[in-house]
């Protein structure tokens, strides 16, 4: 397999073809998994005003130790009418505004309470149990970045900034094809020589991770006419996959009618296993993989190609596959001409976490895999990698 292209190279043939989308303004209860397509800033400094942090008695801070009048009382969202001047105390709980006058809070049980007076033998410094206006972002500052993919903590940091909608890139409507004269939808009987297609509904759960918009065309025979039909509609999409048809056989169309529909070629076949007969093209500006028929290829072809290209559409800075360090459970053997992703068990051990190789690794294989939430990268070379060893691995069915 010397002279085929790397999974890095094949990688970057297609990066270089994914370009953002363009934008959209998404409402926030609507934007968990987005990718932003802009900065957005404060609108308000955050806390919007000097914050208790404490439930206790706001106070001045000079006048501790020692007793102090309870003048008014502040609680969240109802600040006082009060001031505190020197001597007097006001009682504040969390998140009340700490009034006039006063430059600390003084916690409940520092206190003896008895009237309307109150007692200490604590002492303060300024500012002591106080929130800061603006001590977690400025208005105006940022809050999060432009191509970032919105989580919890960003989508609660926006909406605590007083953000209602954020721009992000539309989400990639892609669009699936099984190819193949063997393929039955599950649910109904097998004739002989069939077998389940079970690729459009994995590959469809995959990229819907990664925000696609997924498009299940009915699959197709291996038949020119039903190949045209079905690819022209496909093309229709911002991301066209297939799978099936693109090996060497007789009846693998896929390319030769690709090609007769306009889709110049970018690559075709990467030094990798499983999945080696992969190829990427382009018409204008749909992207267009064609995955190999057997399902772990088309699982790790997705992983690697088609989920970088849908991050990347949507403006993800850092579309690749993040792979990560893991201690390897059992040798594996590596091969001199090809990069291999091997299915694996990943388990938390001693502080790290240990990726077992599992048993069956055939491309066919898909029931195996189905025990795997990990890819093991193991890189072209000579001999093995021995148990033990420090190896790249990533999670399966990642965002
Ligand atoms: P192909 O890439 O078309 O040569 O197919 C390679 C292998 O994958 C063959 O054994 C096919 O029967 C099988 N295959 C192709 N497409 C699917 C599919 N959608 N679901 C399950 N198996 C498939
Ligand atoms: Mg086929």
């Amino acid at each position: 397999m010397s002279g085929l292209l790397t999974v890095e190279q094949a990688q970057a043939l297609v990066l270089a073809r994914a370009h953002a989308l363009p934008a959209e303004r998404v409402s926030l209860s609507a934007a968990a998994g987005r990718i932003t397509a802009s900065a957005t800033a404060a609108a308000v400094d955050l806390p919007p005003f000097d914050s208790s942090a404490m439930d206790g008695y706001a106070v001045r801070a000079a006048d501790l130790p020692g007793e102090l009048r309870v003048v008014d009382h502040a609680a969240a969202g109802h600040p006082a009418a009060e001031a505190v001047d020197p001597g007097e105390a006001i009682e504040i709980s969390t998140g009340g505004v700490v009034p006039a006058g006063a430059d600390a809070v003084l916690p409940v049980e520092y206190v003896v309470k008895y009237e309307n007076k109150i007692s200490t033998e604590a002492e303060l410094r300024p500012g002591a149990n106080v929130r800061p206006r603006g001590g977690d972002v400025g208005a105006g500052d940022p809050v999060v970045d432009r191509g970032i993919r919105l989580g919890a903590a960003q989508l609660g940091a926006l909406a605590a900034a007083g953000t209602a909608e954020v721009e992000c890139a539309r989400r990639p409507r892609v669009a699936i094809l099984a190819t193949g004269s063997e393929l039955v939808a599950p649910g109904r009987p097998l004739e002989p020589g069939q077998i389940y297609e079970s690729n459009t509904v994995m590959l469809a759960a995959s990229l819907a991770a990664v925000g696609a918009e997924i498009e299940l065309l009915p699959a197709v025979a291996d038949d020119e006419a039903a190949h045209r039909a079905a690819l022209d509609r496909g093309l229709a999409a911002d991301v066209l996959v297939t799978s099936g048809g693109v090996s060497v056989g007789p009846h693998d169309l896929v390319r030769q009618i690709e090609a007769a529909l306009g889709v110049e070629d970018v690559f075709w076949r990467v030094a990798m296993r499983p999945g080696k007969p992969v190829s990427f093209g382009v018409r204008g500006r749909t992207l267009v993989f064609g995955l190999p028929g057997n399902p772990v290829s088309s699982l790790v072809g997705a992983e690697l190609f088609v989920k970088p290209a849908l991050r990347a559409l949507q403006g993800l800075l850092e579309p690749r596959p993040r792979f990560q360090a893991g201690t390897l459970g059992s040798v594996v053997r590596r091969s001199d001409a090809r990069d291999d992703f091997v299915r694996a068990r990943s388990r938390l051990h001693a502080g790290g976490t240990l990726v077992e190789p599992l048993s069956g690794q055939q491309s066919h294989m898909i029931a195996r895999a189905a025990a795997a939430d990990a890819l093991i990268h193991v890189p072209r070379g000579e001999g093995e990698i021995e148990a033990g060893a420090t190896v790249q691995w990533l999670p399966l069915g990642e965002a």
